[in-house]
């Protein structure tokens, strides 16, 4: 198989100096690029910013949702799944500017950032699906299989992976994951706590089965 993973946080600037960003470590996505790879297929990760060790395969490193849109737009062709782990960020300040916002000495000056939504990769590129196969994640604090089920129709998935964040042996940062795996077709399966790179050879079985 011909996997298209995208991992980590996207950074969207404020100004040279700061961005908007996200608590995302990147381990979700990186283990399903590593175990796919172990496991015989071929895999190109497109990655945000994080700081762990890449597995031995092609990384397209990104900054922005823009970038990752515009890396997943030049390689849905060439795959036959896309698992989007990347926790892309929803919203990215109006406007960047070109030079350090200064905090002008001496008074109470606070900017006002306004924001704009960030473009939703997977909607963009489901018009390209085809015989694709679509996994998603949902990052949820409350409601996580209802929020995820809606998310899976609304963006069109054959899978999503649904993990509650409010955990803190789970989820963010760690390296144990507690999700719920929810196919459009047939049963939910809750999975145990257990490690990122059981949970990335689960899903990469999972689209094994399906090809
Ligand atoms: O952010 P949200 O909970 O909607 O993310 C659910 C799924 O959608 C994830 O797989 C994520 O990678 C993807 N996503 C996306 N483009 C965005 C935001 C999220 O493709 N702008």
């Amino acid at each position: 198989m011909k996997l298209l993973v995208t991992a980590g946080p996207t950074r969207e600037p404020l100004d040279p100096v700061r961005f908007l960003s996200n608590r995302s470590s990147g381990k979700m996505g990186y283990a399903v690029a590593r175990v796919a790879r172990q496991r015989g297929h071929e895999v190109i990760l497109i990655s945000g910013p994080v700081s762990i060790e890449p597995p031995d395969v092609q990384v397209i490193q990104i900054m922005t949702a823009e970038e990752m849109l515009d890396a997943v737009e030049k390689n849905i062709e060439w795959c036959d799944a896309l698992v989007m782990a990347a926790a892309v960020a929803d919203w990215r300040p109006a406007l960047i500017s070109k030079s350090k916002i200064k905090k002008r000495n001496n008074s109470d000056f606070a900017p006002t950032v306004h924001l704009e939504r960030t473009p939703d990769i997977l909607k963009r590129v489901s018009a390209r699906k085809g015989n694709r196969v679509f996994v998603g994640f949902a990052a949820e604090t409350e409601n996580l299989e209802e929020e995820a089920k809606r998310k899976r129709i609304e963006k069109g998935l054959d899978l999503i992976v649904a993990n509650d964040v409010s955990a803190t042996d789970a989820g963010f940062e760690v390296d144990d994951n507690r999700v719920i795996l929810l196919p459009k077709e047939g049963a939910p399966e809750s999975l145990p706590l257990m490690p990122k790179l059981e949970v990335a050879e689960r899903i990469v079985k999972w689209l094994e089965a399906r090809s």
